[in-house]
């Protein structure tokens, strides 16, 4: 029990010294925490811990991202989707919602690795629905080199998974579902995402002031934004494997 408490508080301590999260975001990062060591155990506590370091550590690898706190909304839209397998594991006693919360985390890493590695690609991406070359930082646009980082965060995840279970079907659901939540995630932030253009720069981007000026909305729903998106994208794979897992 020591144990349940300490390893949360070690992560939002971390937060907070790196200060990386918001007091809210800290706090509602530890009661996830709390709630994955003390019903998944230690192995599902260190898969979310390793996604939110790596998670980290891309947020310096991209090109051009600004070194921002991290808020609750964050933490809710990748954290909600793995805490609610957990605690339907829980309640239920079902392995199914214990194979699905690797399978949401997959998505998370899959996600972060895809967009992060995605963006140090040389080559031209491709749009996700036509597959014809388009700009980079277009939306819809994905590159070979990102698809392999989204299978590779799927896969590692799997491994983990597998590791600790020795479920060979749950692994390959878990590794399958790490990419194609990856790629709901491009689709969907495609169709769904504000985009906006800035009316002094004439810049497209994805928050709502730019140049200390209003921007104004082009594209997309104004209430999407990326941790919409990242949530969305975190339900449609818990969907999607629960539906395969039945
Ligand atoms: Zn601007």
């Amino acid at each position: 029990m020591y144990l349940n408490i300490l390893f949360p508080s070690i992560m939002a301590l971390y937060a907070i010294y790196a200060n990386k999260l918001t007091v809210p975001g800290v706090l509602l990062a530890w009661l996830f925490g709390f709630i994955i060591v003390t019903f998944g155990g230690y192995v599902a506590f260190g898969s979310v811990a390793l996604t939110i370091l790596i998670i980290l550590i891309s947020d310096r690898i991209k090109k051009g991202h600004k070194d921002s706190k991290r808020n609750v909304y964050q933490i809710i839209s990748n954290l909600l989707t793995p805490t609610l397998s957990i605690g339907l594991y829980a309640i239920t006693g079902s392995e199914i919602f214990y194979t699905m919360f690797y399978a949401v985390i997959a998505c998370s890493l899959a996600d972060t690795l895809a967009s992060s590695i995605g963006s140090l690609s040389k080559e031209k991406p491709f749009n996700v629905f036509t597959f014809r070359l388009m700009e980079r930082g277009e939306s819809g646009a994905v590159s070979h080199l990102g698809n392999i980082a989204a299978l590779s965060g799927g896969i590692i995840i799997g491994v983990i998974y597998y590791i600790y279970t020795g479920d060979f079907k749950g692994f390959l659901i878990v590794s399958v579902m790490g990419f194609i939540g990856s790629t709901a995630d491009t689709i969907l932030g495609t169709l769904l995402q504000a985009q906006y253009r800035c009316h002094k720069c004439k810049k497209v981007i994805e928050v709502k002031k730019h140049c200390r000026v209003k921007a104004k909305l082009i594209k997309g729903y104004a209430f999407v934004d990326n941790n919409m998106v990242n949530l969305l994208s975190n339900t449609t794979v818990f969907i999607l494997s629960y539906l395969i897992l039945l």
